[in-house]
């Protein structure tokens, strides 16, 4: 049983979210072995921010506030181009419909496939979609393997 959380040390949950500081670290330890990951892919940094965001907040939800509700329906309705609204609309995909847990399973939403490819091309990268896409999520079931 984790003193912290009080849920037992070996469960997922504990080692997402713990507060209890060895779990904490570790924790922290790799992630920066993820970030370094992240940024040998060449993951654009608006989508990086992001990730890092969700993956930091860990299994807790975002609070279900009204105004990404209505962001979220103009989003979809808009279509737009622009790698902004696109990492956004992935974000709150993440968030509301996948789940920030299941990017530790590898299942990410497409959108950040098609934001960070919208981004690259504004940065004049030539990174491939789909390949960054598979190496995130390797590098995020081998983040997810580490703890
Ligand atoms: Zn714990």
């Amino acid at each position: 049983m984790c003193p912290s959380c009080s849920i037992e040390i070996e469960s997922f949950l504990c080692i997402v979210t713990c507060t209890n500081p060895t779990v904490e670290r570790f924790r922290k330890e790799q992630q920066e072995v993820l970030w370094r990951a992240m940024k040998d892919i060449q993951t654009p940094p608006l989508v990086f921010l992001q990730l890092q965001n969700g993956i930091r907040s860990g299994t807790q939800p975002l609070e279900q506030d009204s105004g990404l509700i209505s962001t979220k329906a103009s989003i979809s309705q808009e279509s737009t181009h622009d790698y902004a609204s696109i990492a956004h609309a992935a974000y709150l995909q993440q968030t509301f419909e996948l789940g920030w847990d299941q990017v530790l399973r590898g299942r990410i939403s497409t959108l950040w496939g098609e934001a960070a490819y919208m981004e690259g091309l504004s940065l004049q990268q030539h990174a491939d979609q789909k390949s960054w896409g598979a190496s995130l999520i390797r590098a995020l079931l081998c983040y997810s393997q580490s703890l």
